[in-house]
């Protein structure tokens, strides 16, 4: 039997690690704490651009490491449509490297399933951490999407021993893949948007896409006092080059139209594809009469030239718009009603327009 004093001692020993279990609990409580809270802010990012924000600048801080990078494979350039149509080009993230192929990246992309914890070294990392400067070590977290890498987050420190073989990285896994999943779905949700808002045959905005700008260029005419002019377009007996070519024939004008209407506005005015072979212009600050000079720009661009259609065939098309324009004071605060108001005088001119003959611009009467 074990005397007192060995009982004493192992009970005492029990203690100690106890003790040592309770304090790496502890520490690894408050690990598990900062490491959901993390997740959760990566998981609130509501847009791709949020989302590379939250695991460059927010990971670099939470981590408090010297320089992150984040690599993507977008072999089909849609991760960097997507930034670009949503106003945040892939080149305003200096730490974003987007490429066609993960190949020759880096070593370690060859066998990335765990993150890889090591010694930085310029000749193998540099491509993946293009502004790293004087780090020692890094993590390389895997991204993936079905089991397949597409790219990694990249955690890089000045201390040679803050990332090394020997270190768990059980919650940089965890987090490897939450990140996975917030770029899959930042990335569809942006698609998805993006197509409600987008016209399939022209590639124009759509009708919904008007809706939402109309009342935005509104409130700031409101806000700069200013006029916001409306052109409502719409092509010339359309019905006849579908009865007579076919509907291929039709949708051919259709995309041409788009294109010559295009050619003639400005960047900053909102064009939209409103129906069938409507479409609408908005000019914000601008009068009628500037507005009635660019609709005559437009109405020439149409006429100048025969259509090309299938088949070598071409077709004479011509484009009636009306004008209306609308300057918000200050109390107008039914934006929406305003904007339908604006629209309706605009197809009013355009019904004269047709009236009197097609091919012409009316302006409303004032
Ligand atoms: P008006 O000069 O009075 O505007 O005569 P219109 O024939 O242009 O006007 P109407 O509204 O009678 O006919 C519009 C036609 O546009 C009918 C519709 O089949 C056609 N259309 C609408 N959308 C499309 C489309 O996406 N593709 C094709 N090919 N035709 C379309
Ligand atoms: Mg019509
Ligand atoms: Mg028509």
């Amino acid at each position: 039997m074990a005397s007192r004093e060995e009982l004493e001692a192992r009970l005492a020993s029990a203690e100690r690690r106890l003790d040592e279990l309770t304090a790496e609990g502890a520490r690894n409580d408050d690990k598990m704490r900062r490491s959901q809270a993390r997740e959760v802010r990566l998981l609130q990012a509501e847009t791709i651009d949020a989302l590379f924000v939250a695991l460059i600048d927010g990971l670099r801080v939470s981590y408090g490491v010297d320089y992150v990078s984040v690599v993507i494979c977008d072999p089909d350039h849609d991760i960097r449509h997507l930034l670009l149509a949503n106003g945040t080009p892939a080149e305003d993230f200096e730490d974003l490297v987007i490429v066609e192929s993960i190949s020759g990246m880096a070593p370690q992309y060859i066998a990335l399933q765990q993150p890889w914890l090591g010694a930085f070294a310029a000749c193998d990392h540099q491509l993946i951490c293009p502004n790293a400067k004087d780090v020692r070590s890094i993590a390389m977290i895997p991204l993936t999407h079905r089991g397949k890498l597409f790219g990694s987050i990249n955690l890089c420190s000045a201390d040679a021993m803050r990332f090394t073989r020997d270190h768990a990285h059980d919650f940089l896994a965890h987090l490897g893949v939450i990140a996975s999943f917030c770029v899959e779905n930042t990335v569809n949700r942006a698609r998805l948007l993006r197509s409600g808002f987008t016209d399939v045959l022209t590639g124009w905005n759509n009708r919904r896409y008007l809706g939402v700008r109309l009342i935005e260029e509104l409130a700031r005419a409101r806000r700069d006092g200013s006029r916001l002019v409306c052109l409502m377009l719409d092509i010339d007996h359309f019905k006849r080059v579908n009865d007579t070519w076919g509907h291929a024939a039709g949708d051919a004008v259709l995309r041409e139209l788009a294109q010559r209407i295009e050619s003639q506005v400005r960047a900053s005015d909102v064009a939209a594809r409103y129906g069938g072979e409507e479409f609408i212009v908005l000019l914000p600050d601008t009068d009628s009469r500037s507005a009635s000079l660019l609709a005559e720009r437009i109405r020439n661009a149409v006429s100048a030239s025969p259509v090309d259609i299938p088949h070598d065939e071409t077709v004479e098309v011509t484009i009636s718009i009306g004008i209306a324009e609308v300057k918000p004071s200050p109390d107008d605060d039914d934006l929406k009603t305003l904007g339908d108001s604006l629209i309706a005088r605009a197809d009013v001119a355009l019904y004269e327009a047709k009236s009197a003959g097609r091919d012409r611009v009316v302006v409303e009467a004032a």
